[in-house]
């Protein structure tokens, strides 16, 4: 029977160390804080900034959550993240993906402040993952897997990670970080995708095996090698079986047949989800230290 790897207790230790790292800024009068804009009414979305708005204050740190009708216009938008990279009290921002139809994505995130960029997905960020610079912020839910394999003591360097999904939120950021060249990288990855030949004789090549494809119970027993690692990423909602919420969540991965094999595993829920917000909070600090390190200064808007 696999070890669980527990994301709720791991986040609660990464909290122990940022509560300390607040209290410091603190003291120095500094207090990090978070802007995270909501566009529409998606629930899930609603759901996921009420609940980073909550670690923000339980930790105390200053929260502005900004909450735009769903008819809000891209120049709008664009006109309200500008103030918040001028903003000196905000040293992080984040718009809530998905955005209404009429808004331009990529084009938002490009507008972002870098400095601010706590999700790490401005282009300046990407680059410098990719060139193995530490002063970037790397995209939270892969810094969070990376967490969950090191307090997990689990060796990455050298490792087999097989990577299923590419995606710019945690396919492929997370292959950049396994891959860098420092203590907690050095591992030899695949990434696999839709299009990928051979599938199931990769995902048997992993030491480490890493799901994030958003397909429910995906990766079956026969698919791991015996003594992997698996980490969960997926989350998907399953309407068969309501409970409370009136559905339940599951991942990519078919637990309790994989958790007979594998050595070690993360659940679904309470794995790689409670370490995607602690991350958010740790870059959020993060900015926040380089911003007293630049003397206070909140910094150019992108593209001056
Ligand atoms: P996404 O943007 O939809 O990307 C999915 C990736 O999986 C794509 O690269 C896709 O391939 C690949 N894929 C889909 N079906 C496949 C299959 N049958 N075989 C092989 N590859 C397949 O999804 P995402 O945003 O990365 O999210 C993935 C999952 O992680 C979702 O369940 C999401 O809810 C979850 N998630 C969890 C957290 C967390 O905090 N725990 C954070 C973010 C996301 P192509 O590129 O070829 O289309």
């Amino acid at each position: 029977m696999a070890k669980l790897i527990d994301g709720r207790a791991i986040a609660e230790k990464v909290y122990v160390d940022l509560r300390r790292d607040i209290a410091a800024l603190k003291s120095k009068g500094v207090t990090p804080g978070l802007a995270v804009i909501l566009v529409g009414d998606n629930p899930a979305s609603r759901a996921y900034v009420r609940s980073k708005d909550k670690m923000c204050r339980s930790l105390g740190l200053h929260s502005v959550k900004l909450e735009l009708p769903a008819s809000t216009t891209q120049a709008e938008l664009l006109a309200r993240v500008e103030e918040l990279n001028r903003d000196p009290e905000i040293h992080g921002i984040l718009v809530q993906s998905p955005p209404p139809r009429q808004i331009d994505e990529a084009e938002v995130v490009r507008s972002l402040e870098p400095r601010k960029d706590v999700d790490g997905f401005h282009p300046e960020n990407v680059a410098k993952l990719v060139i193995d610079d530490p002063s970037g912020f790397v995209p939270c839910t892969p810094l969070g897997v990376q967490r969950l394999l090191i307090e997990s003591k689990i060796d990455i360097a050298g490792a087999h990670v097989v990577i299923l999904g590419r995606s710019m939120i945690v396919g492929k950021p997370l292959a950049l970080l396994l891959m860098q060249k420092n203590k907690n990288g050095n591992a030899t990855v695949t990434v696999v995708h839709s299009r990928s030949r051979e599938l199931e004789k990769i995902m048997r090549s992993a030491d480490i095996l890493i799901a994030a494809i958003g397909q429910p119970n995906f990766v079956k027993a026969e698919h791991v090698r015996d003594g992997a690692v698996v980490i969960d990423v997926g989350i998907n909602r399953l309407d068969d079986a309501p409970s409370e919420r009136g559905y339940r969540l599951v991942g990519d991965v078919a637990f309790d047949e994989v958790s007979q094999k594998a050595a070690a595993i993360t659940p679904v829920p309470g794995g790689v989800g409670p370490m995607t917000i602690a991350m958010l909070m740790s870059n959020t600090i993060k900015a926040c230290r380089q911003w007293i390190g630049r003397g206070g200064s909140p910094g150019p808007p992108a593209g001056d």
